[in-house]
């Protein structure tokens, strides 16, 4: 999908709703969303940010669930919708069949949120931690290791798969063969991350 792309082909309804075939998209300010997550960081703390994490691992599932293809590709494919949609570039910069590092830069929160020495894009690190799912077969969780915010040059998302030991297990695993339980059906010819 080309940048640009998804958001041309979004339908407005005639009903207050913007749609893409099943899906219904919308368009929200940075400031909403940084709102609420500063709200909720005031009544819960730390324990806010997984709040956060968990809403972009559920729509990051919804959007694995249309995108086929090997591993490389699905990676490709959904940061190649978050950039569509608005939420900065995000770029695959390691992608083995243990570990994803992904690199994001003009994230929308960052600027929208108040300076805070603590990285504040867990939206963003929830939708990965979907594609980390989708692309190890188990949940994995992703650090968000730089951000923006925190003065970084770019954010920077780290997600290890420590429960798994290709080791002991015959060897390496082909992420291309597991495509996780939250994408549904996938279709396109596996192969593996780097050919
Ligand atoms: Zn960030």
């Amino acid at each position: 999908m080309t940048a640009g792309l998804l958001l041309r082909r979004l339908a407005h309804d005639g009903r207050g709703g913007f749609r893409h075939g099943d899906s219904r998209f919308l368009l929200i300010r940075p400031e909403t969303l940084v709102g609420v997550q500063q709200a909720v960081e005031r009544a819960l703390g730390a324990r806010a940010a997984e709040c956060f994490v968990e809403g972009g691992r559920a729509g990051g599932a919804r959007a694995l669930s249309s995108i086929a293809g090997s591993a490389e590709e699905r990676a490709r494919g959904l940061t190649a919708m978050a950039a569509d949609l608005g939420w900065g570039t995000l770029a695959v910069e390691t992608l083995t069949p243990t570990s994803l590092v992904v690199i994001g830069s003009n994230s929308p929160f960052p600027a929208a949120h108040a300076a805070t020495g603590d990285p504040v894009c867990h939206l963003t690190r929830g939708v990965l931690e979907a594609l980390a799912e989708n692309l190890f077969g188990r949940r994995v969780p992703v650090h968000e290791t730089h951000c923006e915010a925190a003065g970084a040059e770019r954010c920077r998302f780290e997600a290890v798969d420590v429960s798994s030991h290709p080791a002991q297990g015959g060897g390496a695993v082909d992420v291309s063969s597991h495509p996780g339980r939250t994408g549904g059906k996938m279709g396109g010819t596996p192969r593996p991350p780097h050919s």
